[in-house]
């Protein structure tokens, strides 16, 4: 496995369309590093230059150290996966998984052992005579990921591969997706615009927009701790508020509008701009029943009401109208009894101010 290094890249396709602008980012050896974005933020672009598919229009691309900017594609020992699969339709699964090793003009044994191997590592051993159209989805995303790993690749390229199959069937190949990168110690770029696809699979994340990086960060940094609004707002649900820096008895908070006030994190007390911007998750915000006495002043509970209830399974989502007119999300868990409170029910809901994300 390789490291990648992508430095200042851009790519300004024929046209004028600023593909990938200034895009930064240090891959390591063995990393499972997925770049994450709306469609047309430049992904699939980004990882065409990592390939050679794509020449950048400036910036450099380096493999463990050595520039292959300009090394063409079948020199750069790399392999990619295609989110429509790209078999051979009139071959069968043995000969499209020994397509790149009869490229590289290896002895007909040595094929022979290394796409069995192949295919026992994707669970397709007995398969090898049959055609991509006797083959379930699933089965034929394992022939393009058996045919893609037989090379020994450096590097794996992986562009949306999932995006095709249903969702159980999905979250069982990102299980094993995961494990054979792992147990090969593959260095694997893997595109989608699936945010929870992204947290589940990645050790790290670069989070694109509009042809640039917002954001690169574990899962955990990436969900907790986004660094801006396009971050906050793109993976999973969340709230922001924006509002002039106030204040209080012993801290420092934001008015968000019509008297709410909220209670800035201590680490916050310091930075310096006037209009803040923050995040909260709807998992980090209680509800709890009924109007208590006013406690705004405090920074970290307000009053509103249920507008609606949506029950997702495993936990219950309120849409919530604060009596300053804000919309809020909260999350609960499902306590067994399903949504604890109605539309139209007067509530409280509660934060912690550590809980709040400050935006850039
Ligand atoms: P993503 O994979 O994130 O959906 P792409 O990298 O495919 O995004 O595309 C990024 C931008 O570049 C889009 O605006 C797209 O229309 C444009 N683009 C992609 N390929 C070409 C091309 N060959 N010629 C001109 N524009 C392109
Ligand atoms: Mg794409």
């Amino acid at each position: 496995s390789a490291s990648i290094e992508i430095a200042r890249v851009s790519k300004v396709y024929d046209g004028g369309v600023r593909a990938v602008d200034a895009v930064a980012m240090d891959i390591r050896p063995g990393e499972f590093f997925s770049l994450l974005g709306p469609s047309g933020c430049g992904k699939t672009t980004t990882l065409r230059m990592i390939a050679g598919f794509d020449t950048p229009s400036t910036g450099e691309i380096r493999i463990d150290g050595a520039d292959i900017t300009h090394v063409p594609a079948h020199r750069r020992d790399m392999a990619m996966v295609f989110q429509n699969y790209a078999l051979f339709p009139h071959r069968t699964v043995a000969e499209n998984v020994a397509f790149g090793l009869r490229m590289r003009k290896i002895d007909k044994a040595t094929i022979a052992s290394k796409v069995k191997a192949a295919l026992a590592m994707v669970e397709l051993s007995g398969m090898e005579h049959r055609r991509p159209a006797q083959l379930s989805g699933g089965q034929q995303q394992r022939v393009a990921l058996a045919r893609a790993i037989v090379i020994s690749p450096r590097v794996l390229l992986c562009d949306e591969p999932l995006g095709a199959l249903d969702k159980k069937l999905r979250q069982q190949m990102q299980f094993e997706l995961k494990q054979l990168q792992k147990s090969l110690g593959l260095t694997l770029v893997f595109v989608t615009h699936d945010q929870e696809e992204a947290l589940a699979m990645s050790d790290r994340i670069a989070v694109m927009n509009a042809g640039r990086v917002e954001q690169i960060g574990t899962p955990v940094e990436i969900y907790d701790q986004p660094r801006t609004r396009f971050v906050a707002d793109f993976i999973g649900d969340t709230n922001i508020f924006r509002g002039q820096r106030v204040t209080m008895d012993h801290s420092v908070g934001i008015a968000v509008g019509n008297g709410l006030v909220l209670a800035l994190p201590a680490a916050a007390a310091i930075a310096g701009s006037e209009v803040v911007s923050v995040a909260l998750r709807p998992e980090k915000i209680g509800v709890s029943p009924g109007s208590t006495p006013d406690v705004r002043s405090t920074g970290v509970s307000a009053r509103g009401t249920v507008e609606s209830t949506n029950f997702l399974g495993g936990a219950v989502l309120y849409r919530i109208v604060l009596d300053g007119g804000q919309r809020v999300l909260a999350q609960q868990p499902n306590s067994g009894a399903g949504p604890l409170h109605a539309p139209g029910h007067a509530v409280t809901l509660g934060w912690r101010p550590a809980d709040l994300v400050i935006l850039e």
